[in-house]
């Protein structure tokens, strides 16, 4: 008797979890198929903004001509460069990181959030810190969303071959949304030595390409 009401009470908080174990997982694709990070993930994420953070400016490495001419960093974030303060500005627009599918994109961009692509964990560390530089910058609202590349754009993505901006919401009409602050970003290591001339006017116009005038 005692034994059969435990069965019954097993059977119902069985049936009962079970319940609640298939509503959890048919509603979730429903909305997205968006997961935490996983150990692996959160530990290039945290390496990424490690790195950032060593970037201290020391002394300007090109003649002070060059580096007024074409300086923008201090004017597009309010102070002059510092990997510390970079990695404060990126953290204070994006508290929360996911990953999950990001289609033709490495990174996006919601409500608060970056949603990581697989894409992102196989960067460099360069490289995935231009990502959260740039999708930091869609936190500021809708003055830095793109525009619709020209149909006749000719440059390459520099991270992706397959990934063809013509005629695709991949540029700025604004010199200071997500690839005109990556350009100054690219400028400044390259001006403070933290990359060779070369390297950094390669990356540099990469990401200028896609600041277009209408
Ligand atoms: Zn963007």
């Amino acid at each position: 008797m005692a034994d059969s009401k435990l069965h019954s009470k097993f059977s119902s908080l069985f049936i009962f979890s079970f319940g609640i174990f298939l509503i959890f997982f048919s509603i979730q694709p429903l909305f997205s198929d968006e997961s935490k990070l996983s150990a692996k993930q959160n530990k290039i994420l945290k390496e990424t903004f490690a790195y950032l953070e060593t970037l201290e400016p020391k002394r300007i490495k090109i003649d002070k001509t060059t580096y007024n001419r074409h300086s923008q960093f201090e004017s597009f974030f309010k102070f002059s460069f510092s990997g510390k303060k970079l990695s404060r500005w990126i953290q204070s627009r994006s508290k929360k990181y996911t990953f999950g599918s990001t289609g033709d994109y490495v990174a996006m961009y919601q409500d608060g959030e970056i949603l990581l692509g697989r894409g992102f964990f196989s960067l460099n560390r360069l490289d995935r810190v231009l990502v959260l530089l740039h999708e930091a910058r869609h936190a500021d609202g809708k003055n830095y969303s793109h525009v619709v590349c020209p149909d006749d754009f000719p440059y390459l993505n520099t991270r992706d071959w397959k990934i063809h901006p013509a005629g695709k919401k991949g540029c700025d009409s604004v010199p200071d949304g997500g690839y005109g602050i990556t350009a100054s970003f690219l400028f400044e290591l390259g001006a403070y030595g933290f990359l060779s001339q070369s390297d950094a006017a390669y990356r540099y116009n990469s990401e200028i390409s896609r600041v277009i005038r209408d």
